[in-house]
């Protein structure tokens, strides 16, 4: 293990060792990051990162980790957690976003501001970096509809300004970002009814909480959405909803979510996707891409 005595000194209690998965993932599983990190500026951020190259140290970034899978063995290195990071500046018809905010406080803010096109997006859990990165999106609309531009630190520690035409994204994927650190992004928008928008909103959040297993952990829609179908629909179809596997479930409310159950460990859960995918493609034919990261060895 790497000497992590400089880290504590300059992060104090923002800086953790030994911190199970099940404190910074949605899943509520995993094994323990080695150390974690919470940057309170993005030059903290940029320090942070500055040492882990330094010393030849693993470090990865994660927003709300609503999109992972931890590894049981757990993540070796530096996991910088950005939630500090959380300013949100709304002005005109513009919106800027520090990576750790909520993305919920973006598609809420601007839906009241009267600001269209993101207000179906409410209710993702994850954070504005993660939102980007992955270009999160629900109910026809995603992220990069009102991107425009993406502050961020390149592979050397250097911040850049990348505007949307030049990064190259697409569903569920913004493989433009690839290797850099988002600190902000800003969102520009057409003009709406507040009103008619926050019904949008409600409307979305409603059809969320009758529809996907909110009340048990999960890391969301397991699989990405097959051309001309949906991955719940197969599952569905090939009889695997309440499927389990230790602590593990095929949801039985929304058959595209994975959810932890009660005790579930990472195995268990990745056990499940690969049962789940090798079912699906035996009846269907249909080769399910994973939308969840996996981190760590699995
Ligand atoms: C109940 C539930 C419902 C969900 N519904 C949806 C949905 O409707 N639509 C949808 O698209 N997703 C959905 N998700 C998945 C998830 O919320 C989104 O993918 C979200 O955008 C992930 O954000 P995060 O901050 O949690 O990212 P994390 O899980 O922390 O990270 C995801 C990836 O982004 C990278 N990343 C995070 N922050 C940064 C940064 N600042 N710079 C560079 N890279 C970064 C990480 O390294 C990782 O590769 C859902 C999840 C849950 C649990």
């Amino acid at each position: 293990m790497p000497d992590y005595s400089a880290l504590k000194e300059k992060f104090g209690p923002h800086c953790l060792f030994g911190e199970p998965a099940a404190s910074f993932t949605t899943y509520r599983a995993g094994g323990a990051a080695e150390a974690l990190l919470r940057p309170g500026t993005p030059e903290e951020l940029r320090w942070a990162c500055a040492w882990c190259r330094a010393g030849g140290t693993p470090w990865r970034v994660l927003g709300r980790g609503s999109n992972v899978l931890v590894s049981d063995r757990g993540l070796p290195g530096v996991t910088i957690l950005t939630g500090r990071l959380a300013a949100v500046d709304l002005k005109g018809g513009a919106l800027e976003a520090q990576a750790g905010a909520a993305w919920d406080e973006v598609a809420r803010l601007s839906a009241e501001a009267g600001l269209a096109g993101l207000e179906k997006t409410s209710g993702i859990p994850g954070s504005v970096g993660g939102a980007v990165r992955m270009n999160a999106g629900a109910f026809g609309q995603e992220t990069f509809d009102r991107l425009a531009s993406v502050r961020a630190f390149d592979g050397a520690g250097r911040e850049i300004t990348l505007l949307k035409k030049d990064i190259v994204h697409g569903y569920r994927r913004a493989e433009g970002l690839d290797g850099l650190i988002v600190l902000s992004a800003r969102f520009e928008f057409q003009p709406g009814d507040p009103a008619m928008l926050l019904q949008d909103r409600s409307c979305v959040l409603a059809s969320r909480e009758a529809k996907q297993p909110l009340d048990y952990p999960s890391a969301g829609s397991v699989f990405k959405r097959p051309q001309n179908d949906y991955a719940s629909r197969l599952i569905d179809a090939a009889g695997l909803k309440g499927l389990r596997v230790g602590g593990a479930e095929v949801s039985p409310k929304h058959a595209g979510f994975i959810v932890n159950a009660g005790g579930a460990t990472a195995a268990d859960i990745y056990a499940l996707i690969c049962r789940v995918r090798a079912a699906v493609k035996e009846k269907t034919g249909v080769d399910l891409q994973l939308e969840q990261i996996l981190l760590g060895d699995f």
